[in-house]
């Protein structure tokens, strides 16, 4: 008996000011439709997260590809993880300045290298020998982002104070999916935090935290402050409570109130089990997100009402 295909993405858990909110529906939209395509037509779901993270590392509204935030150098700078719920493979990405999807990347590395993670021009030139074009750095900036570098390093001060202020984004981007096999999969890819030093990596990326899937537990993609997220290593956190029996739903909400109350965090979750059930929850006044299955399509920046 094939599976029932569902899909979840996200497009970051913040302040989403109301003249953004648009864009991030939007985006969202465009990302499920496309990695709907993919499990509609019996596509694996680890193909499904990709190109829906690739849609949204293609849209400049979102923290991740062209339009992502700029370190305190003003460079792009990105990190991506993919995992397969089946196998445990998963290829990442830190630190990356030349790649436009840098989820891309990681799929290559899941599917082409006995390693699992590469960083900075090590990792650009993995991609490379493996067929995918590097760019230049200054493609990925947008005029956008040097105003909001800008902005933010002559208030440093009072942006410390407010972690929630509109300009303190978190628009980082994932996606997790069930396929007609019963296979669940998950990616994020970040452009990281604003302002953050060079070199530094955030949560999104490293497996357990920010990306998880396996098939015996859940699959999920966060976003958020990244710090308090690796800590806690959250996905793992909760993929292991949807092993022990819970509700994504319920383990989802859990780990909100759990990042908020043990580190002080704030971000968002997806979250997906291999029989259908997921959760979306975020400690944040919004978030933007989507899913479909095959009975309903939603989309949305509150799941909290
Ligand atoms: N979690 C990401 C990071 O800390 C940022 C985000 O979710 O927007 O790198």
């Amino acid at each position: 008996m094939p599976t029932n295909p569902v899909l979840v993405v996200h497009g970051g858990a913040w302040a989403i000011p109301d003249d953004m909110v648009e864009a991030h529906l939007r985006g969202v939209r465009n990302a499920l439709a496309a990695g709907w395509r993919v499990l509609e037509h019996g596509g694996p779901s680890l193909d499904a997260v990709e190109e829906s993270v690739a849609v949204m590392e293609d849209d400049e509204t979102f923290d991740a590809g062209r339009g992502s935030f700029l370190n305190r150098d003003g460079r792009v700078q990105m990190d991506a993880l993919i995992m397969d719920g089946a196998t445990l493979r998963a290829g990442g990405v830190g630190c990356v300045e030349r790649i436009a999807n840098p989820v891309r990347a990681a799929r290559k590395i899941l599917s082409e290298s006995p390693h699992v993670y590469f960083v900075g021009e090590g990792a650009e030139k993995f991609a490379a020998e493996h067929g995918i074009r590097l760019c230049r750095n200054e493609d990925l900036v947008i005029p956008r982002e040097v105003e909001r570098l800008r902005e933010y390093q002559s208030h440093l001060e009072e942006h410390r104070a407010d972690l929630f202020a509109p300009t303190i984004s978190h628009d980082t981007v994932g996606a997790v999916a069930l396929d007609r096999d019963g296979n669940i999969a998950a990616a994020t890819s970040t452009g990281g935090t604003l302002n953050k030093a060079p070199g530094r990596l955030g949560d999104s990326s490293l497996i357990g935290c920010g990306c998880y899937a396996n098939n015996e537990s859940a699959a999920a993609s966060t976003t958020g402050w990244g710090e308090p997220i690796m800590k806690l290593v959250l996905a793992k956190w909760a993929a292991d409570r949807v092993e022990a029996g819970n509700l994504p739903e319920w383990v989802a909400k859990e780990a909100m109130n759990y990042l908020k109350q043990r580190v002080n965090g704030h971000g968002g979750m997806i979250l997906l089990d291999s029989e259908g059930h997921f959760g979306i929850a975020h400690n944040t006044p919004r978030m933007a997100w989507a899913f479909r299955s095959l009975e309903s399509q939603e989309a949305g920046i509150d799941r909290n009402r």
